[in-house]
């Protein structure tokens, strides 16, 4: 789960990285009360979860609560990358010395976090990775140990950093490394981090990633969680406990585990067919749950055929069977549905399948076939 800026850096705050005064609104008016409060001068940002925001002209100075007010009426009225602006960010304005880039991710490489600093900050990371690779520094951290103020030294160091700020950067990598750990999140960035004219360094943007995995333990972060930013699909799969992620492709795809619902997605591939999303209902799902997964698919426009693999272990084929009737017959779906069933209570799912006029498959090569046939037949 992304957070937005706004939340980024509040948590960030929270363990002593500074932070530009500043809060958020979802009115011009507001923007306007929350300028004069701090004192006139402030920068306008949109708050969406997309990079490039700057450039986008998504980020705005004004020099009077006045312009902030236009400003925040025409920032949010603006789409950023395909996201509605619907809450501005009020900071107070700073006069920028340097702009320099602080994150922390996990490498898959080398099995642990890694915090990386740049002198080229303000871009996009991935933009300095491919231009000056060179330019971007790293430090493994033992997860066990954490950060070590030496490592933190190193980046400020090599990073070409005056040394009266070392102290201060020091703080702040280790704030960010806790906010990072503590809040078991898989991306925490600061960019810029900044040199101001009066001489302090702040975090003038903040970026966190949470993983989803953990986010039962932060029930705080995850009521922040924006479900503007979310397929309606997506967010009703949460509801249900589902994983589903929407895909362009045309056959819905139904399947029970990840690895089979990966391997699914690969045989439509293979035989020319194109996925239309990836749906795992999980192990031992109920008639229900089941259910809502058709539903979720079935209201895809895109789709033209749904193939429904359910290799049943603990998951039981009658309940499988009653939920994919009971979705099917309440969306009055004209959409073909392929079916291959097999395993725990198979016979009986397929006994109650049998007047739905569904096409029935044995193999998944047989299956993703006659899906993908039926999808050609429906586009034509
Ligand atoms: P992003 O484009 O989505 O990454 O948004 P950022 O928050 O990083 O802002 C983009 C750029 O706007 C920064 O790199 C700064 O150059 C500039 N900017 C942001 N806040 C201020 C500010 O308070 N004062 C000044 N002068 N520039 C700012
Ligand atoms: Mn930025």
């Amino acid at each position: 789960m992304k957070l937005h800026e706004y939340q980024s850096k509040s948590v960030f705050a929270k363990y002593g990285v500074p932070i530009p005064k500043g809060r958020v609104a979802g009115i011009a008016s507001e923007a306007k009360q929350i300028a004069e409060e701090l004192g006139g001068r402030v920068v306008v940002k949109a708050q969406v979860l997309v990079g490039g925001r700057g450039k986008a002209g998504g980020i705005r100075l004004a020099k009077s609560p006045q312009e902030a007010e236009e400003l925040t009426t025409h920032i949010l009225a603006m789409n950023i990358k395909g996201m509605k602006v619907r809450k501005v960010l009020i900071d107070e304005a700073v006069t920028i010395v340097k702009e320099i880039y602080l994150g922390i991710t996990n490498d898959r490489t080398r099995h642990c976090p890694v915090m990386m600093g740049s002198s080229e900050g303000g871009m996009e990371i991935e933009e300095v990775a491919r231009k000056n690779p060179e330019k971007i520094l790293k430090v493994a951290i033992d997860p066990l140990l954490g950060l070590r103020d030496y490592q933190a030294r190193d980046l400020a160091v090599s990073m070409d950093l005056p040394k009266e700020y070392w102290k201060m950067f020091i703080t702040i990598a280790n704030g960010l490394w806790r906010a990072y750990q503590e809040n078991d999140a898989t991306l925490a960035e600061i960019n810029p981090l900044v040199i101001t004219a009066d001489n302090r360094l702040l975090a003038l943007d903040g970026k966190m990633v949470i993983d989803d995995n953990a986010l039962y333990r932060h029930s705080d972060l995850s009521e922040a969680r924006d479900q503007d930013e979310e397929t309606p699909g997506e967010v009703e799969a949460r509801k249900y406990g589902l994983s589903f992620i929407k895909l362009d492709g045309e056959i819905g795809c139904m399947v029970n585990g990840a690895g089979l619902a990966m391997a699914t997605m690969d045989l439509i591939k293979f035989y020319g067919g194109s996925p239309a999303n990836f749906l795992d209902i999980g192990g031992g799902a109920a008639a229900e749950k089941v259910a809502s997964g058709l539903r979720i698919i079935l209201s895809d426009p895109n789709v033209k055929a749904v193939l429904i693999n359910i290799f049943g272990g603990i998951t039981r084929g009658d309940e499988v069977a009653r939920g994919i009737l009971s979705a099917h017959q309440e969306a009055k779906s004209k959409v073909p549905m392929i079916v291959r069933l097999v395993g725990t209570n198979a016979e009986e799912g397929l006994r109650l399948l049998t007047n739905a006029n569904f096409v029935m498959a044995d193999t998944l090569v047989d299956a993703a076939q006659k899906a993908i046939a039926a999808a050609r037949e429906g586009t034509k």
